[in-house]
């Protein structure tokens, strides 16, 4: 199958650059594959740290993992979905290693190449550029910034009808990711304490997951106090500034023994290695914050072993995406877990000041609407 379909997309062409904005053309679905009119996509930090090349994703290639959208045409094979259904699509999983079939196909074995490889398992991209070149897709099964997407029929995640979808696409990674680590992973319990490290959009969707787990004290860290002044509206109870105050020793003045549940979404070993000292007898620390391949991180290791303490490491929330984003969507809708409120929209073509506003701490969750 060649690439006919004329769409516009963003590219990542080079290491730390802007991305370009382009006329493309990609191909139509192979049998086990649906092709999404993409409505909107969301802007995480991880499309920036793969632009910047700390996973080695090929470029040039076309990024975008938190796409939201409807079913334009479906292969043969596809029986779960038709043309004209909402979805929102997430991550790529095989469905048959023995971690899919446990439930948990963030630790797919083959979650890397299907997720981060820049094409299908044989090495074939479905997109071609004005020039006729390849460009590197199948990011995170989707790579939707882009006005149409090729995806499996298990990353599309339908959703209903009356749905608000320009505003969904984000369920798909980092706000399942927040709020799939608290609820899925720590299992936050009514009355416990939880301490979110980083009030971007994955940490503040832990502390509206917290709330909504019933958690009492709810202490959200950063050093942007704009994002702290919203993590107190989103459910917080309590924040610390670490450029004002110590870390361990604000959380120890305010839960004595330390905290009970933690998540690390600032992707910095030093946060970390403070965190694990912040947490209280039997604390667990979750670490979803995505340094560069190979950075290290130390802790002391009868702190963690005469407290009974855990780390561990979570990908996407644990979430079975087809299972967990319908509950958040409800929850949305319920009005229990505000996400629009994380949320600033941007065109397409705006992509590059969208990072910009992201990386500088004004736009918590950009979305980027299609032409
Ligand atoms: P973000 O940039 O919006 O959030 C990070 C926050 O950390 C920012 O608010 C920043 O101000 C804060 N921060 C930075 N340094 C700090 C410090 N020293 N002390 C306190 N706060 C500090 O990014 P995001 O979209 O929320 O994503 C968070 C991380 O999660 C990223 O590393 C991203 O790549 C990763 N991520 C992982 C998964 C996964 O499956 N594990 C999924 C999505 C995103
Ligand atoms: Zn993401």
């Amino acid at each position: 199958l060649t690439p006919t379909r004329e769409i516009t997309v963003a590219v990542a062409r080079e290491k730390e650059a802007p991305f370009t904005i382009e006329q493309a053309r990609i191909r139509p679905p192979q049998a086990d594959e649906v092709l999404v009119k993409v409505v909107a996509t969301g802007l995480c930090h991880t499309d920036l740290i793969v632009r910047d090349q700390f996973y080695p994703v090929p470029l040039p290639a076309v990024l975008g993992h938190e796409g939201a959208g409807i079913v334009e045409q479906v292969g043969s094979d596809v029986t779960a979905l038709a043309p004209g259904d909402p979805v929102v699509l997430s991550y790529g999983y095989c469905g048959h290693c023995a971690q899919c079939t446990s439930g948990m196909p963030g630790y797919c074995d083959q979650f890397f190449g299907l997720n981060f490889g820049g094409s299908d398992t044989e090495g074939n991209s479905a997109l071609a550029d004005a020039e006729g070149e390849v460009l590197h897709d199948h990011f995170f099964a989707q790579s939707s910034f882009a006005t149409y997407a090729l995806v499996k029929q298990a990353n599309a995640v339908k959703v209903s009808a009356d749905a608000p979808l320009e505003l969904l696409g984000p369920l798909g990674c980092g706000i399942q990711t927040g709020a799939g680590a608290v609820i899925n992973t720590l299992r936050v319990r009514p009355g416990s304490s939880f301490l979110a490290l980083g009030a971007g959009a994955v940490g503040l969707s832990a502390v509206m997951a917290a709330r909504v787990a019933g958690a009492t004290t709810i202490i959200a860290v950063d050093v942007v106090a704009s994002r702290l002044a919203l993590a107190m509206e989103l459910g917080a109870t309590h924040t610390i500034n670490t450029l004002e105050t110590d870390l361990v020793e604000g959380v120890r003045e305010i839960t004595g023994a330390g905290t009970q549940f933690a998540l690390e979404s600032t992707g910095r070993p030093e946060v970390l290695a403070q965190a694990i000292e912040a947490l209280g007898p039997l604390g667990q620390i979750g670490v979803v914050g995505a340094p560069k391949l190979g950075t290290t991180s130390e802790f002391d290791v009868n702190n963690l072993l005469l407290g009974g303490r855990t780390i561990r490491g979570i990908v996407e929330g644990d979430s079975v995406p087809g299972v967990f984003i319908p509950h958040l969507v409800e929850l949305h809708r319920q009005g229990r877990f505000p996400f629009d409120k994380l949320v600033r929209f941007y065109d397409l073509d705006q992509i590059n000041e969208a990072a910009q506003d992201s990386l500088e701490g004004r736009t918590l969750k950009a979305i980027l609407r299609m032409p």
